[in-house]
């Protein structure tokens, strides 16, 4: 059948480039330590910051509210999928960001999937970061404004381009970045961007998903760090806040109103099931209140990035829990990940095409679960598997 040979085909190409992704299945809850193929490894590539997908509080609440509300809502929330505590949900991540109201989504890749085609038409103008998460790119591509990217974080493009779509005549513009670019854990410059959004009169759109929960003085995101309002935030239930699943955006409340009227994802997808609702609440205290989960989180980074520089690697400046170790050559961080792995360290390597040609790397990420014995214990590897590779003199 010549369909299925043009697949096969395709999927030779994938293994001959040496793009293959596998998936390691964990016998384990995710955690600092997790069980893979029977062995327990030091797990370094969890979006699981704070340390609480295993939390017992989490664990908790979702049982209690699996026995109050059933298993399933069975319906989109329009019709009759939304339960009270949808709504409880969506007014706590409000009032926790700062914005008039928010609306859940099955996912932050819907969220950003949702937003822009029925705020934007043809008249208006979106301009992305080129660095931007896959799903704003297919959320821009979904909607009729004019588009525009621009280099990451370059600001003066960035006014290039807000110049030219006014030129242009658009009539609203938006600029779309990721609070934290999650190959290279660099934080977008929001005070910068807000003040070219102000005098060029354009809204703010950011995605938070590696900040929301640890990031900023009450884990708000990276506009609490900043110091900024921005007009539109999204972000996701399945990093930080207890890692299950589900996304949000929160902003003013006739756009929160619109999206709920015409926002498709909302509209013709499930209802999260209460359980997670339940969770992300005990989650979002734990996070606004949780200044020792921050402060655990903050002090295994600090520890992690000293270590790993005292062995002689190479990291991308910063002070966000992604750490990323430059290897450069993509064989060289497969091989650095391979060895790893044998020494019972979960790393996943990254290179062309998800990172440019030359700069190939391990990325790692800091936990709040992960303890001092957890990281000595992974910084020898690192130095046992430099040296066998090469990636250490
Ligand atoms: C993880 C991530 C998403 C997707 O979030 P999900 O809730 O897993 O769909 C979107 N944007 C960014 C920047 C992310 O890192």
């Amino acid at each position: 059948m010549p369909f299925l040979d043009d697949i096969q085909a395709q999927l030779q190409e994938i293994r001959d480039e040496g793009l293959w992704k596998e998936e390691r299945p964990l016998s384990s809850p995710q955690g600092g330590r997790v069980q893979v193929a029977g062995r327990e490894v030091i797990n370094l590539c969890a979006n699981n910051y704070l340390g609480l997908a295993d939390h017992p509080d989490l664990i908790r609440a979702s049982q209690e509210a699996l026995g109050e509300m059933g298993y399933g809502m069975a319906s989109v929330r329009f019709i009759c999928g939304t339960a009270e505590i949808h709504r409880q949900l969506e007014q706590r991540l409000a009032r926790w960001l700062g914005h008039d109201d928010a609306i859940l989504f099955a996912a932050c890749f819907d969220a950003n999937g949702a937003l822009f085609e029925p705020l934007l038409g043809p008249q208006d103008a979106v301009i992305s970061d080129s660095l931007n998460h896959a799903s704003i790119i297919d959320g821009i591509r979904l909607c009729k404004a004019q588009r525009y990217r621009f280099a990451n974080s370059d600001m003066a493009d960035l006014e290039a381009k807000l110049k030219e779509a006014r030129e242009k005549g658009a009539r609203n513009i938006m600029i779309a970045t990721d609070g934290v670019f999650s190959m290279d854990g660099y934080f977008a410059n929001l005070p910068e961007i807000r003040r070219l959004a102000d005098e060029y009169d354009a809204l703010v759109m950011v995605d938070d998903c590696h900040a929301t929960g640890f990031v900023g003085a009450t884990g708000a995101g990276t506009p609490e760090r900043a110091g900024v309002k921005v007009d539109v935030i999204t972000g996701t239930l399945g990093k930080a806040l207890g890692g299950a699943i589900g996304g949000y955006i929160a902003g003013p409340q006739p756009v929160i109103d619109l999206l709920r009227q015409r926002a498709r994802p909302y509209l013709f997808s499930n209802a999260l099931p209460p359980a997670i609702c339940a969770a992300s609440l005990v989650a979002i205290d734990m996070a606004e209140k949780g200044d020792d989960l921050r402060a655990q989180l903050t002090e295994n980074t600090a520890y992690w990035r000293a270590g790993l520089t005292d062995l002689g690697f190479e990291l991308l400046p910063g002070e966000h829990p992604i750490v990323p170790v430059m290897l450069h050559e993509a064989p060289k961080a497969q091989a650095m990940a391979a060895k790893l792995g044998e020494l019972g360290v979960y790393v996943s390597g990254f290179f062309y095409p998800v990172v440019p040609k030359g700069r190939a790397r391990i990325r790692t990420q800091m936990n709040a679960a992960l303890t001092r014995a957890d990281l000595d214990t992974a910084l020898a590897a690192f130095e046992e598997a430099g040296r066998a590779t090469g990636a250490l003199q």
